[in-house]
């Protein structure tokens, strides 16, 4: 249709599954007015009433046989959501293969408008209202340190780099790089500059590199603080925010200016009203967790990402998204400088150094307990495992011997820190009491309904809980399956750890730190101001305590078992396991005094294990990128994940073979697809979850344009896609996967 006089076209998102990225819909000439995009609308779409986006509202064809719908209602007064954002989000829907209305979710002040918002007017008051900053806490004064030599060094990098501004980017040149130029390896143009650099050559994309306590967090600082100076807005990526509060407190103590923090524990509200600070312009700092990345940022000139390996940075549903991939292209798409900084780099971003993309900042000393790293021992459980008592009949409180959950050396190094009024942290990488429940006769093993997976443990709640659906169940003393066997608990969670050091230190303070607990977001801050005062002697937890604290009074660090990390499904269990343990031994001895860590593992001569305790991140890492070469692995070939999920095996198993074959048809007919390849289908490791059977297929390819290529091939399929529906499956593509489950 033509349109008339009195309606203009427009396009919008929503999100609605099924539906194209792009609905194009009419508008009354009434209120076609100036900065339409990035404004919400109310439409119907089918018979439901939804809330959209308008993404653009120019030059739109409209083929003369479709009559486009008028809108319901057109929201905002004026845009909640920035051009710099949407073309973020097309990136995002683009690369990921999500659909945009799902993404753009991300960038909406309210995190849930598939109906219309409830707050939404209270929203509109509060933003014409000048809403009250959030000043820094009191209890923090202004320190001002002074800098090291090193970091010295590294700020003058950094704030010397990108002096001449990047020319901006043209319409053409997004197109082309939503055209599947991908990520970060794109020169602008023939024969143009790298996108990483600017003119005069010196990159604005930074990898940090500093062991632990070596100050990367005061570099942080100093390069937000020249941004803000110059009048510039500054995002902070961090793995998990609401466990790193000291994170805020230093930002905001040193640069006494009101942050923006967002994470998961915000109510709606306070996210709105966040966000729309953040889209005012009237507070120029946000710190989170990788869904910041989503937040407004007027004159955006610096992103800091920090422990930019941590795989928490890949979000686990849809969309599944990188976080420190996608602040990559932010910030180059919005001519901001970048920072990743982490002690143990991914071989991702080493890769990216190599190519000269990232340029390499080095801190190589700690500057706590002399600039001494923690000295490290290894013990061999499988030696003490075979001196113990044969295995008891009833499960008695001294089974924590039984299983050597602290072995000699660890006891001893507990009881002497204790003594010397010092703190220690106890890693286990598995929250509950017991692992698994097993009968003593026949050998069955409690496990969830819907998921292959065994049913944990916990004492406290008395129930054996699914990690994976959150399905509990009461626990039982007679086996459910020959009826007579008496059930075992085995296996070793950390609140049997918990239990454990009780017993064996009844005097001293315990508390426990794992993702049971983390639902409390005061409950956590309790815990760590607790442990930052000294009033808890032995924490104990998950490796979400592992990340970034600083306690100065911890001197000695545990891990009860090394082991858990390396037998997940995932290439990347190897530099997982070194990541955690170098990351792990970190948190000991950022005092005054010299660290200690014991590890104890069946392992001891895997290289992750034996190069942490060397603590050489150079020499694991050339290892491990060696082995990654010869096994066809990223960062070296462009992965990704096809999983169908599906009421039935058989389901699940024939459209996966379809699409297999499909995939095999192109890489057959395309010379330059001949080196890519598809893994399977094989049922997944996590072969059922959630009652659903799963299958998948593991793609790899040269490059994110033949990968792109494979990857639209199916999702354009028609008969793959009509199968998917009629049999009520899915289709999950999980591209750059992490865990292959
Ligand atoms: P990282 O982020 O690399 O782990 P931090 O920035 O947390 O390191 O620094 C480790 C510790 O050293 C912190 O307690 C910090 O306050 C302190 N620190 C950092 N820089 C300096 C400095 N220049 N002088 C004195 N102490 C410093
Ligand atoms: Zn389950």
């Amino acid at each position: 249709m033509v349109p008339n006089m009195q309606t203009h076209l427009i396009e919008i998102t929503v999100p609605v599954n099924g539906v194209p990225d792009l609905l194009t819909y009419s508008i009354p000439a009434s209120l076609h007015q100036p900065y339409l995009v990035g404004r919400r609308v109310c439409v119907n779409v089918g018979h439901r009433k939804v809330v959209g986006v308008i993404i653009n509202d120019q030059n739109i064809n409209c083929p003369p046989q479709v009559t486009p719908r008028m809108i319901d209602a057109l929201l905002d007064e004026s845009p909640v959501v920035t051009q710099a954002q949407i073309d973020l989000c097309r990136f995002v829907a683009e690369y990921y293969f999500s659909p945009l209305g799902e993404v753009i979710r991300l960038c909406l002040p309210a995190n849930t408008p598939r109906n219309l918002p409830k707050d939404f007017d209270a929203d509109k008051k509060k933003k014409s209202r000048k809403s009250k900053t959030d000043l820094p806490p009191e209890d923090v004064t202004a320190t001002h340190l002074e800098l090291t030599n090193d970091q010295k060094n590294v700020i003058a990098v950094i704030l010397a780099a990108g002096k001449i501004p990047l020319p901006t980017f043209s319409k053409g040149d997004l197109e082309a790089k939503l055209n599947g130029e991908g990520l970060i390896n794109s020169p602008l143009k023939k024969g143009g500059r790298g996108i990483f650099s600017t003119l005069d050559g010196s990159p604005s994309a930074f990898l940090l590199q500093g062991v632990t306590g070596s100050g990367k967090t005061e570099v942080y600082i100093a390069a937000a603080r020249a941004a803000l100076q110059e009048n510039k807005s500054v995002m902070v990526m961090v793995p998990e925010i609401a466990l790193t509060p000291q994170l805020v407190h230093r930002f905001a103590a040193q640069l006494q200016v009101p942050l923006a923090v967002l994470h998961s524990g915000l109510s709606k509200t306070e996210r709105s009203k966040t966000m729309l600070k953040l889209l005012n312009g009237e507070v120029h700092i946000a710190i989170g967790a990788r869904s910041v990345l989503f937040a407004p940022m007027p004159k955006l000139g610096l992103i800091i990402v920090d422990e930019e390996h941590d795989q928490s940075l890949k979000q686990d549903g849809n969309p599944r998204y990188h976080g420190r991939d996608v602040a990559l292209w932010r910030a180059k798409h919005e001519n901001a400088k970048i920072i990743l900084g982490s002690a143990t780099p991914s071989l991702e971003s080493l890769l990216n150094v190599e190519k000269g993309k990232l340029k390499l900042l080095l801190l190589p000393e700690r500057i706590g307990a002399n600039g001494l790293m923690p000295h490290v021992e290894i013990v061999d459980l499988k030696l003490r495992s075979q001196h113990q008592p044969s295995r008891k009949k009833d499960r008695s409180a001294s089974d924590g011997q039984r299983l050597c959950i602290l072995s000699g050396p660890l006891k001893e190094a507990i009881a002497l820190a204790l003594q010397n009024g010092e703190q220690v942290m106890l890693f286990l990488n598995r929250r509950g009491y017991a692992a698994f429940a097993l009968c003593e006769s026949c050998g069955h093993i409690m496990q969830c309904a819907h998921c292959s997976t065994s049913l944990t443990y916990h004492q406290k709640s008395n129930l054996l809980r699914c990690h994976q659906c959150d399905l509990v169940r009461p626990p039982l003393c007679v086996c459910p399956s020959c009826q007579e066997g008496q059930m075992l608990y085995l296996g070793l969670g950390t609140e049997r750890v918990e239990n454990e050091v009780a017993l064996c230190f009844p005097d001293a303070k315990i508390a426990r730190l794992d993702r049971d607990m983390a639902r409390n977001h005061t409950k956590v801050k309790s815990i760590l101001a607790d442990m930052q005062a000294g009033k808890i002697d032995v924490l104990i937890g998950t490796q979400m305590i592992a990340k970034g604290h600083d306690f100065k009074g911890v001197s000695l660090v545990g891990v009860i078992l090394a082991d858990t990390a390396l037998a997940m499904p995932d290439f990347r269990a190897s530099e997982r396991t070194f990541q955690l343990l170098t990351q792990v031994a970190g948190r000991a001895g950022r005092g005054e005094n010299l660290g200690k860590v014991i590890i104890q593992t069946f392992n001891p001569e895997h290289p992750a294990i034996q190069f942490a305790q060397k603590h050489n991140v150079k020499k694991f890492n050339e290892l491990e990128s060696e082995s990654r070469k010869l096994a066809m692995q990223p960062p070296y070939v462009r992965a990704a994940l096809l999983r169908v999920e599906s009421l039935t095996d058989q389901d699940a198993e024939r459209i996966s073979q379809e699409i297999k074959s499909v995939l095999h048809q192109q890489i057959r007919a395309h010379q330059q697809l001949l080196s890519c390849s598809a893994l399977g289908p094989v049922p997944a490791p996590m072969a059922r979850l959630r009652g659903k059977s799963r299958w998948h297929i593991y793609l790899r390819a040269p490059s994110i344009e033949t990968r792109a290529h494979l990857l639209k091939t199916i999702k354009q399929n028609e008969a793959i896609q009509k199968e998917i529906k009629r049999s009520k499956s899915r289709l999950v593509i999980d591209v750059d996967p992490f865990l292959l489950m």
